[in-house]
Formats: C-alpha cells, sequence, structure tokens
C-alpha cells in the first residue's frame, strides 16, 4: 500500500497536489474549459475540437469527451485511432466513456477518441497527406496536415494530462497478443503499465515521432496497450482495455474498483521478428496461434509458393513467446511474420 501511495505521488507531483500524500490544499475544482465549451462539475461532453468550417476543416477536425469529476482529482488522457485503421481502440474509448458516471468521479477523464478521424472513416492507416501520424509529434503549427494535427494533439494534451493511454491494435493485417508497451526506465509509467491490469508488458521506448515517446519527454507517464488486428471490432479485446483502462483511473484514485488486485505480469525487455526467408515469398499459412510458446527449431507454419506448389517450412530461430503475428495472406522476402517476446 505504502508503494502504491509513493507511486501515485510520482505520477500526480506537478499537475496536481495529491490527496494521499496529504500535503497542500487541491486547487479549486470548477468547471473546465474544452473547444469554446464549459464542463461543469459532475458533468459529460462530446465536442468537435475546432468549430470553424472550410475545406480543410474536415481533414483537421476530431471529436473530444469530456468527463469532469464532481471531485477533484488527477486528469488521465485516452487517444485512440491515431492509426486510423485500429478500430478496436475507438470502442474500447467510447466504451469506458459511456459507462464513466461524473458524478461519482474524482479527477478528469479526457479522450480523444478518433485522433486521425479521417482515416478512421476511411479504414486507413496514415493521415489524408499519407503520412504515419505516430511519427509525427510533437508535430509543428506550420507542416502537413499530419504534422498540424499532431501538434494541436501535443500541445492540447501536455497542457492537460496527469498520464496518458494511447490506444492500438496491430496494423497492416497483423494481430498482436494483448500488451503494454512502455519505457521500463520510467517508474511512473511502470507503474501505469502494470496497474493496466493485463498479463503482458513489453519493453522500449517507442519509436521517434511516436505520441507516447514524446509525451514522456514533456514529462508526462505514458502507456500503449495494443490487442487484436486492425479494421474490426474484437470484443474480447475491447472488453479487456475497457477494463484496463478502468483499471487506470482506479489505480490514480479517479474510481474504485472493488476488490481490485494488481496482477503480476509477465515482462519482455526484448523482441525478435521471424520473416520469410530470402527467395521463399508465396502464401503464408501459420500454424500456431498467438501466445505460443516457441524453442529455437519450433515449426511455426509455412509459405507454399503458387508457381512451383514448393512449400517453405518455417521455423523459429529464437526461444521466446508469439507476441505478434501476420494474418494469412501472401508475403515477400523478409516480410515480417511472427514478433516474438524473448528472454
Ligand atoms: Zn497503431
Amino acid at each position: 500500500m505504502k508503494t502504491r501511495s509513493m507511486h501515485l505521488l510520482l505520477i500526480l507531483l506537478g499537475t496536481f497536489v495529491c490527496p494521499v500524500a496529504g500535503a497542500a490544499e487541491p486547487a479549486a475544482w470548477g468547471a473546465m474549459e474544452v473547444a469554446g465549451n464549459s464542463v461543469e462539475p459532475g458533468t459529460k461532453g462530446r465536442f468537435p475540437v475546432i468549430s470553424e468550417r472550410g475545406f480543410e476543416a474536415s481533414y483537421l477536425n476530431m471529436p473530444v469527451y469530456v468527463a469532469r469529476g464532481a471531485k477533484a482529482g488527477p486528469t488521465l488522457c485516452v487517444t485512440a485511432a491515431i492509426h486510423g485503421d485500429e478500430t478496436n481502440s475507438v470502442e474500447i474509448a467510447r466504451r469506458v466513456f459511456a459507462e464513466t458516471d461524473a458524478t461519482k468521479l474524482s479527477g478528469t477523464l479526457y479522450m480523444l477518441p478518433f485522433v486521425n478521424a479521417d482515416g478512421f472513416r476511411n479504414r486507413k492507416r496514415e493521415m489524408t497527406d499519407g503520412r504515419d501520424l505516430n511519427r509525427t509529434f510533437p508535430g509543428s503549427a506550420n507542416g502537413s496536415v499530419a504534422s498540424l494535427v499532431a501538434n494541436f494533439v501535443f500541445t492540447d494534451l501536455t497542457s492537460r494530462c496527469t498520464a496518458l493511454v494511447d490506444l492500438h491494435t496491430g496494423s497492416n493485417l497483423r494481430s498482436n497478443y494483448p500488451q503494454i508497451r512502455v519505457d521500463l526506465e520510467n517508474e511512473a509509467a511502470r507503474e501505469l503499465a502494470v496497474h493496466f491490469g493485463v498479463s503482458m508488458i513489453l519493453g522500449g521506448g517507442g519509436p521517434d515521432g511516436s505520441l507516447r515517446g514524446e509525451i514522456l519527454k514533456a514529462g508526462i507517464p505514458a502507456i500503449i496497450y495494443e490487442a487484436g488486428g486492425p479494421l474490426l471490432f474484437q470484443e474480447e479485446e475491447v472488453a479487456r482495455g475497457t477494463e484496463g483502462v478502468r483499471n487506470v483511473m482506479h489505480y490514480l484514485g479517479m474510481a474504485e474498483i472493488p476488490g481490485y488486485e494488481p496482477p503480476h505480469p509477465k515482462i519482455y525487455e526484448k523482441t525478435r521478428w521471424v520473416r520469410v526467408p530470402r527467395g521463399h515469398g508465396g502464401f503464408f499459412f501459420p500454424e500456431l496461434t498467438m501466445g505460443a510458446i516457441v524453442k529455437e527449431g519450433t515449426r511455426m507454419g509455412y509459405v507454399v509458393d503458387p508457381v512451383t506448389d514448393e512449400v517453405h517450412v518455417l521455423t523459429s530461430q529464437y526461444d521466446g513467446q508469439i507476441i505478434g503475428m501476420t494474418l494469412p495472406q501472401p508475403v515477400l522476402s523478409g516480410y515480417p511474420l511472427f514478433h516474438l517476446g524473448v528472454e
């Protein structure tokens, strides 16, 4: 219990005076201004982030969901669909928000549930200008469409959030075992990761220009939840993600989950890919399922050449666990097939 309070304090310092620590009085708690709207304590609202009209507005606009708690507390920010084809993430955000009772909430739940709104409507990972938004943060006020959106989101979130949960799924016809990705060297972020409550954590700082990486550099603890594949609602992954965000709200002292026990997840600090060997492109058929444990030499699936009918059996070069995989499809030399967590 003592450790939990200390970690909470780490997270809450700087943005909010933690009641657990029993230090100074929290600042007066009142309405919150969001996109020209005032959200009163104990109420919720959903708004467009920009009110202008015009040709470009539809490419830049996105909704914001805000639940302003009746009582003072931290601000948990949740982002989804930074990659527009990552459909599970949007439903997780919607479900958490719909089921949050602002009259019983301490603090603020602040959500950008369709960050790449145009991509989401068009079922595309990239932004309208073809860029990967999650390699564009912190963005620029005078850049491309992706850069403008990144700049708005980054500026908005860094001015508000105590902590960030960014929701993703596998992209490009890949699927991921439910996992949290986190920079294990950041203690506050690591605690968020553990308290999300899924059984697997992957360590790593994330690519340059990712929201998680850049916002962590700005001093806000951030994690990613990755689960399932693109373009579908997968009930198991949505339910697990919804529960995870609620667990984080419980950990931050925003909402109570009776009987909640923090889990003991498996932590992988390294990952490796099993790829299509050179010259063995064709039709890929996996034979193992997500989460399977493999040893060096374990048979994992095969690629059949549709011109020669030659079958190339795929074996693992590593001892590890399947944390992500490509769905059955045509593949070429070097294409990543199985993502392994390795000891
Ligand atoms: Zn993603």
